[in-house]
């Protein structure tokens, strides 16, 4: 892979990242409760069927990083995102940061 294509890669990684609805709010190695605007690691997965992105993993930034098989690891920080309509929240991922895979 060339810079720029690793370059490109990771400012795509960030967009696809960024507003990435969280199922979970517990952190995978410590199971510690994340609370939103929690700095975290968060590991995706991508169906290459659906072509979606989904969060696999989350957890403390200060926690191992736990041997998940995923397609990305980003560093991100916790946040919720209200939906009027249903008068529900969710969390999502803001300041999305690309990490090295590893
Ligand atoms: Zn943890």
């Amino acid at each position: 892979m060339t810079e720029s294509a690793a370059e490109l890669a990771a400012a795509s990684l960030t967009q696809i990242a960024t507003g990435l609805t969280v199922e979970t709010r517990h952190c995978v190695s410590c199971h510690q409760r994340l609370q939103t605007g929690t700095p975290v690691i968060a590991q995706l997965t991508h169906n290459t069927t659906t072509r979606r992105w989904a969060v696999e993993t989350l957890q403390c930034r200060s926690c191992p990083l736990a041997q998940t098989p995923a397609d990305a690891v980003v560093a991100a920080t916790l946040a919720t995102q209200s939906y009027p309509s249903t008068q529900t929240h969710r969390l999502c991922l803001v300041e999305v940061t690309p990490r090295n895979h590893h």
